[in-house]
């Protein structure tokens, strides 16, 4: 995984891996159903950032298929919300 900003043409760099990500399909950022840890990288041009979740990773939790999915959220406290449609 390689992103590139598309506004100064500038490969970003890793700033974190683990970045925490709440997953929903709610427009409300509510009722969260999956979480997953991505690689958050950096543009060194305009500090512009995203959140990359690598090909071949599963979720942390997923509220469909984990009883403890509730305690997990929890732990993922300050993550960020990501709205998917
Ligand atoms: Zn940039």
């Amino acid at each position: 995984m390689r992103p590139i900003c598309n506004d100064c043409g500038l490969q970003m760099k890793c700033k974190r891996n683990g970045h925490p990500i709440v997953i929903t399909d709610d427009p409300e950022k509510a009722d969260p159903y999956q979480l997953w840890m991505a690689d958050l990288y950096q543009c060194a041009g305009c500090d512009h950032e995203v959140a990359v979740i690598g090909q071949g990773q599963i979720a942390v939790s997923n509220r469909y298929y984990d009883d403890d999915f509730a305690e997990k959220l929890e732990s993922f406290g300050g993550a960020d919300v990501v709205r998917v449609f």
